[in-house]
C-alpha cells in the first residue's frame, strides 16, 4: 500500500526516535520525505536532512525554504522536535520555563508559520503535532513539560479551526512513554535503570512501553488522505493508560 504516493512531508525532530520512525514509514509509503533537526548528521538517504534549531526563527525559515523546494512543495508537516523537563514548579526556574516553552510550543509555531504559505498550495495538507498523554493525564513531576503539551493541544484545535476553510487538517498524536532515544536517556539517569525500566512498563495497561513505531503509525494515519474528514483530534497512543 502507497498511501504517500507522489505526497512530500517535512518531519522535525526527524533524526531520533518517534521523528525517525515516522520519517521512515512516511518514505517507506511512497513520500518524498525532509528531516529537519538539530542534528541531522545520521539521516540517511531517501530522507533528507536539514539543520535548524526550532528555538531560531531564521534557521527554521531556512531550513523549511531549502527543504520545499527540494521537495517540490509540502504537503504534510510533522511538527515533532521537543525537549524533556522534569520537577515539580519549584523546581524549574523562570529561565529554565522559557527555555523549554520555547522549543516545544513556540518552535512547533515556528515551523507552521514556514510551511503553511505551502501547505495552502497542496490538495492533501495535513499538518500532525507530537503532543504527549502529559498534555491531560496530570503526571507528578512534570509540570514545565505538560504544561508545553497542554499548548500544544490547545494550539491543535485552534490551528484546525483557523485552516480547516483552507484544505488543511491538524490533529495531533498523544503518545504515552514510548521507548525512543529520549527515554533511554532518562533510564540511563537513573539509579537502578532496570528498576525504573520495570516501574514505567508497569504504569502501562498493556506492560510495555509504547513502541516509537507505533506512534508513527498513528501519525501516518493522521497525515494520510485516509483520515481526509478529521481535524481538530488527539490520537492517544498510550497503551490504554488515560483510559484505564
Ligand atoms: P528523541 O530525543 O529521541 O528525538 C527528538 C529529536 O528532536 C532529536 O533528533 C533532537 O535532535 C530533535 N530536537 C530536539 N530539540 C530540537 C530543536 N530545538 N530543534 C530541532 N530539533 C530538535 O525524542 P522522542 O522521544 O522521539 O520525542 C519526540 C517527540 O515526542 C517530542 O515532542 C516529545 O515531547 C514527544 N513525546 C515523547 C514521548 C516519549 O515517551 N518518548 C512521549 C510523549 C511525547
Amino acid at each position: 500500500m502507497s498511501d504517500f504516493e507522489g505526497l512530500t512531508a517535512l518531519v522535525t525532530g526527524g533524526a531520533s526516535g518517534i521523528g525517525r520512525a515516522t520519517a521512515e514509514l512516511l518514505a517507506g509509503r511512497g513520500a518524498r520525505v525532509a528531516v529537519l533537526d538539530l542534528d541531522p548528521s545520521g539521516v540517511d538517504k531517501p530522507l533528507l536532512g536539514y539543520r535548524a534549531d526550532v528555538a531560531d526563527d531564521t534557521s527554521v525559515r531556512e531550513a523549511v525554504a531549502a527543504a520545499v523546494a527540494d521537495l517540490g512543495g509540502l504537503d504534510v508537516l510533522v511538527n515533532n522536535a521537543g525537549i524533556g523537563a522534569q520537577g515539580t514548579v519549584e523546581d524549574n526556574d523562570d529561565t529554565e520555563w522559557h527555555r523549554v516553552l520555547d522549543v516545544n510550543v513556540v518552535g512547533m509555531v515556528r515551523v507552521a508559520r514556514a510551511a503553511l504559505p505551502h501547505l495552502r498550495a497542496s490538495a492533501h495538507a495535513a499538518v500532525v503535532n507530537t503532543c504527549s498523554i502529559a498534555a491531560t493525564a496530570g503526571l507528578p513531576q512534570r509540570a514545565l513539560y505538560s504544561a508545553t503539551k497542554g499548548a500544544v493541544y490547545s494550539l491543535t484545535l485552534a490551528m484546525a479551526a483557523d485552516h480547516v476553510r483552507e484544505g488543511i487538517r491538524v490533529n495531533c498524536v498523544n503518545p504515552g512513554t514510548a521507548d525512543t532515544p529520549w527515554v533511554g536517556r532518562l533510564l540511563d539517569a537513573a539509579d537502578d535503570p532496570a528498576a525504573e525500566r520495570a516501574a514505567l512498563e508497569a504504569r502501562q495497561p498493556t506492560g510495555r512501553l509504547v513502541g516509537a513505531d507505533e506512534v508513527a503509525g498513528a501519525i501516518a494515519y493522521l497525515a494520510s488522505p485516509l483520515s481526509g474528514a478529521t481535524t481538530g483530534t488527539a490520537l492517544a497512543v498510550d497503551g490504554g493508560m488515560q483510559g484505564l
